[in-house]
Order: structure tokens, then C-alpha cells, then sequence
């Protein structure tokens, strides 16, 4: 078993099905990510995972247990979307000790996992600053490091870099790519950009019309498309 399993993943909306039978391993470690056209189901295979939308069948295995009936805040997911979401009136250190002082945690480790994640997404210097004193990079950042001091089993971004300007998407892409090396964290990572999806991915989920069309590295993806749709979408020669 792997650090996330899908079985028969199935999603309606209505009459309308959007998932239509997704199966899926990712192992401890690995960053999956999801890549398809707009529309294609993306975001809702997340938010199935994260306990945000009930499947209407088959199941969500995350670290070796059924999460199927469980709410988000017991899965040990954390979440980081499109837009920061973070709150005006708190203070960067608040905004990323909020959500684990709610959940219980004791003031010292609080202090210490928000010390621990500032100082690896370089916000240590901004920690009494508010959201509006800073840049939208370094807002995502704090929204990241919210992320961080979960320690989750598993990491799920829902295309964090679409509202940055270019030059930001590469500097946060990066990053994450070192995020990811120095946790050995799990993260799936949505996405309809090719180059996010070549560069930062281990493994690619290739999605179209609410199914899997391939998947593999990279590499295998260039190398050796299933069909035109998949070749097209990654850019190989056809
Ligand atoms: P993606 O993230 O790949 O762009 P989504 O997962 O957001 O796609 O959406 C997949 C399909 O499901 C779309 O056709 C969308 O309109 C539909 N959809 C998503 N959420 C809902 C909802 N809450 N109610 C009805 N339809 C939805
Ligand atoms: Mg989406």
C-alpha cells in the first residue's frame, strides 16, 4: 500500500458524472501531479481526497487508512489553494499558528513548528508583518507554510502558482521543489501548466473528461504518449 490510494474513484454532480473511475497509487514520498485541460475533473478528484466532496463511490485510502467517512481536519491532508486565503487582521505568525493552536497543539510546539516552517520558506523576517504588507509571493508562501506546520501525511496544492506573475511562479515553483526534497513530504499538486507539470512531478496524472489517459514520469510521458491527446498535452513530437 502507498501513502495514497484511489479505488474506483467515482464523482456526479446531478446527472452529470465528472469522475468517472479513478484508480490511483502514490507512494511515501512521491510528487504526483494532476495535469488536464480545464473542466477535465482536477480539483474535484482533490477535494474528494481532502473530504471536501463526497465521492459517490469508491474509495480514499490515505497512509494505509480508510478515510472515506472522515472529515477533512482527520484525514492529515493540509490544503493550499489558488488564492492565500489568509486573514487581514492577523500577523504572518498568526495566520500559520492559527489553524494548529485551534486544533490543540501546545503553545511551545506551535511556536517552534511556525519557527521551523518560516525559516524554510524564508519568511522569518516578516513574522510580525500582515498580509497586506506583503508581496503575493510571499503571501502564498505564508499560505504554505499554514501548510507546513500541519505535518501532514499528505500534501494536496490546487494550482498555487495561477494567481503569481511569471517571474513569481518560477521563484515559488522553485520553492516547493526544495520544500518537497527537504521534507520527503507526499504532495499532489494540481495543475494545467505543462512546464509545472515536467519540472516539479515524479509521477504525472494525465486527466481528460473525468478519466486517466496515462500515467508515468515525465520522461515516460515524452518518451512514449498513450495516445495523441497525451502527447499533445505534454508537447512531444508526434
Ligand atoms: P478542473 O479543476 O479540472 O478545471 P473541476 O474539477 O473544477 O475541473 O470541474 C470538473 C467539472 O465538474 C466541471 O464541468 C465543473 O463545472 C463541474 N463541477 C465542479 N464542481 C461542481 C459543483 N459543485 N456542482 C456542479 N458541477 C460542478
Ligand atoms: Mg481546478
Amino acid at each position: 500500500m502507498g501513502s495514497l490510494v484511489l479505488e474506483d474513484i467515482r464523482k456526479s454532480f446531478g446527472p452529470v458524472e465528472v469522475l468517472k473511475g479513478i484508480d490511483l497509487q502514490v507512494e511515501d514520498g512521491e510528487f504526483v501531479i494532476f495535469v488536464g485541460p480545464s473542466g477535465c475533473g482536477k480539483s474535484t478528484l482533490l477535494r474528494v481526497i481532502a473530504g471536501l466532496e463526497d465521492a459517490s463511490s469508491g474509495s480514499v485510502t490515505i497512509a494505509d487508512a480508510a478515510v472515506d467517512h472522515l472529515p477533512p481536519s482527520k484525514r492529515g491532508i493540509a490544503m493550499v489553494f489558488q488564492t492565500y486565503a489568509l486573514y487581514p487582521h492577523l500577523t504572518v505568525r498568526n495566520n500559520m499558528a492559527l489553524g494548529i493552536k485551534q486544533a490543540g497543539q501546545p503553545a511551545n510546539e506551535v511556536a517552534s513548528r511556525v519557527a521551523a516552517a518560516s525559516k524554510m520558506l524564508s519568511l522569518d523576517d516578516y513574522l510580525d508583518r500582515y498580509p497586506a504588507e506583503l508581496s503575493g509571493g510571499q503571501r502564498q508562501r505564508v499560505a504554505i507554510g499554514r501548510a507546513v506546520v500541519r505535518d501532514p501525511q499528505l500534501f494536496l496544492f490546487d494550482e498555487p502558482l495561477s494567481n503569481l506573475d511569471a517571474a513569481l511562479r518560477v521563484n515559488t515553483r522553485l520553492e516547493i521543489a526544495r520544500l518537497h526534497r527537504e521534507l520527503g513530504a507526499t504532495m499532489i499538486y494540481v495543475t494545467h501548466d505543462q512546464v509545472e507539470a515536467m519540472t516539479l512531478a515524479d509521477k504525472i496524472v494525465v486527466l481528460n473528461g473525468g478519466v486517466v489517459e496515462q500515467i508515468g514520469s515525465p520522461m515516460e510521458l515524452y518518451n512514449n504518449p498513450a495516445n495523441t491527446f497525451v502527447a499533445g498535452f505534454i508537447g512531444s513530437p508526434q
